[in-house]
């Protein structure tokens, strides 16, 4: 219940945008779960899940904190039919919105998907990202439970776009030529806008 209450009370946080220094920057390793830790993941919680535009996943550089925490809500993404469930869906999906800690992929699949991608720092912008089908997932829950599972499905493409994020990287590093071409524009307004909110 107390989790709940806490849950619930937290505000909303500005997400970032293009242009913002967070989103370049590799974000630090966090040492102990404590009570920055949890109202951080509270907060990112309460964020993801109120935002306008709908997220499955949001990482702290997205909130300006240079911190390894992900936060993601990839079980809509999951196949209906549950024998088709990925080990990390069967762990994760029940905790979900779940907060992951020091989140990192042990391994990656030879076999790749390509698929479009958005991100809640870069409204409007889409394009084509190929990643691994499926990847190993080692993280700590907010518990201080580690766990190492195998992951597919959306829930494997939301680590991979999340836990770049951590490193600085954004999803249009990955994208065609073409298509941050015709990102650009939306790209660079969102730049002033930082710039102007930096001032
Ligand atoms: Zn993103």
């Amino acid at each position: 219940m107390r989790n709940i209450f806490r849950r619930f009370k937290t505000k909303k946080m500005r997400i970032v945008q293009n242009g913002h220094p967070a989103l370049r920057r590799v974000s630090a390793p966090i040492a102990a779960i404590d009570d920055d830790v949890r109202d951080l993941a509270d907060k990112m919680t309460y964020t993801l899940m109120h935002n306008e535009i709908e997220g499955v996943g949001l990482a702290a550089p997205q909130v300006g904190v240079n911190k390894r925490i992900i936060v993601i809500y990839t079980c809509g993404g999951s196949p209906k039919d549950k024998s088709k469930l990925s080990p990390g869906e069967i762990v994760l999906n029940p905790l979900m919105p779940v907060a992951l800690i020091n989140p990192e992929l042990v391994s990656m699949s030879q076999e790749t998907i390509c698929s479009g991608e958005g991100c809640l720092s870069l409204p409007g912008v889409g394009g084509d990202v190929v990643r691994a089908a499926r990847v190993i997932l080692k993280a700590m829950l907010l518990d201080g439970q580690t766990v190492q599972v195998e992951c597919a499905n959306l829930l494997a493409k939301c680590l991979q776009h999340e836990i770049d994020h951590l490193d600085g990287i954004l999803f249009i590093d990955k994208i065609p030529a073409e298509q941050l071409e015709e990102a650009k524009p939306a790209l660079k307004l969102m730049e002033k806008e930082e710039a102007k909110r930096a001032k």
